[in-house]
């Protein structure tokens, strides 16, 4: 009989109200119908992800509502969903770590109340800027006061692991008002941050308009300066660093996301979620018909499946567990997958350990204060 192996479960809501103009994740605007089509058929593969003998190993951690915007459907549907992989899947604990995404606009205080009552207990809100005029150019269908109010709200019906996502670098925004922005949130005490650089990603209006150059963008000089009051402004909050964009109170980690860094096993439920289960990646169909169809005849959603070879999973291990501050243990990988890191990357390891990037300190090999900004370069070399 196989061991049990500890993973996390994650389940994909691919509606959005409207898309954000930066966004190159894989959601879309419900059309007639589309949303009771998409629940029956996640409830159904649900069921029968449960009775997968790829799944029966597992025991679940942590649960993670992500998307799209999950609060686009009813709270009532959501607990329900919640209720339903409480009940067929293995949990490693009582009470796992279960957090779903919001957007505020889109949620109300019966609607988080709701939540709250049916278990989620941890609540990740997309905020992305309290300007309103960045709002607008991000193409965000809330306001300032929204967002805060949604905080308010989550912390009134009980929530006490709330996170918060920004986004910095924008169009037209100054250091200033990232400050503004980063420390009227910091005052309303989240435990978690996610605090991204804007990236411009082909095929996504943003992508296509301001790719190349229009002055909008702010320069290099300035994208440093908000890292560095990021730094200062949440180190003050008592807020630490744990992943290159995370941020959070001691104790307050995403247990859910540090699996994926520590590249564990995971369950991807709903179109397009990938699994990563016994070294394969699995990749669910995205077309939202083709999916309802395939779970409609009890068929495989997944139509990507790839073995990785263990070398090829050591250095996706390495590059993922460098987000961390924390970085990877050395000892751990050896044991895992038989390969000594040192000698394996060589002269390459020392060079990026020469150039202050990397720093080795007894088992722990973790990118340096000047490495973190320069993370892409550095595990380009080691992938
Ligand atoms: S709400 Fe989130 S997932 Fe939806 S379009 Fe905006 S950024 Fe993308």
């Amino acid at each position: 009989m196989d061991l049990v192996r500890q993973a996390g479960l994650y389940i994909h809501i691919p509606f959005c109200q409207s898309k954000c103009h930066y966004c190159s994740f894989f959601s879309f605007v419900p059309g007639v119908g589309q949303r009771q089509k998409f629940i029956a058929a996640l409830q159904a593969q649900i069921e029968q992800a449960a009775t997968l003998t790829e799944v029966a190993p597992l025991s679940f951690a942590t649960l993670f509502f992500g998307g799209g915007t999950p609060s686009l459907l009813a709270p009532t549907v959501l607990a329900e969903l919640l209720g339903l992989c409480r009940q067929l899947f293995s949990w490693s604990s009582q009470v796992p770590e279960i957090s779903i995404e919001v957007n505020p606009g889109t949620i109300d205080a019966s609607g988080l109340a709701t939540l709250r009552q049916a278990g989620f207990n941890r609540l990740s809100i997309g905020i992305q800027s309290l300007n309103d005029a960045e709002l607008v150019r991000l193409g965000r269908i809330h306001s300032r006061e929204q967002a805060l109010s949604t905080i308010k709200t989550a912390r009134e019906v009980g929530f006490d692991n709330i996170s918060c996502d920004l986004m910095y670098g924008l169009p037209l925004q100054s250091p200033a008002s990232w400050r503004t922005t980063l420390a009227a949130l910091l005052a309303l005490q989240p435990e978690h941050l996610s605090l991204y650089e804007l990236t411009l990603e082909k095929g996504t209006p943003f992508g296509e308009s301001l790719q190349g150059g229009s002055g909008q963008i702010p320069e290099e000089e300035a994208v440093l300066e908000m890292m560095e009051d990021t730094q200062r402004l949440t180190a003050q909050a008592g807020l630490e660093r744990y992943e290159i964009s995370n941020y959070a109170c001691p104790g307050r980690q995403c247990q859910h996301n540090c699996n994926y860094w520590h590249n564990g096993e995971y369950l991807g439920l709903g179109p397009g979620a990938v699994s990563g289960l016994a070294g394969q990646r699995l990749v669910a169909v995205t077309d939202l018909e083709a999916y309802v169809h395939r779970v409609r005849q009890g068929e495989s959603v997944w139509i990507e499946q790839e073995q990785l070879e263990s070398e090829a999973a050591f250095r996706e291990t390495v590059v993922m567990g460098l987000r961390m501050t924390t970085g990877v243990s050395v000892s751990r990988l050896h044991a895992r997958f038989g390969i000594d890191l040192v000698p394996y990357y060589g002269d390459t390891l020392r060079q990026l350990i020469r150039q202050d990037l990397l720093s080795l300190q007894g088992d722990r090999l973790f990118l340096t204060p000047s490495g973190l900004p320069l993370a892409n370069r550095v595990m380009a070399e080691l992938v």
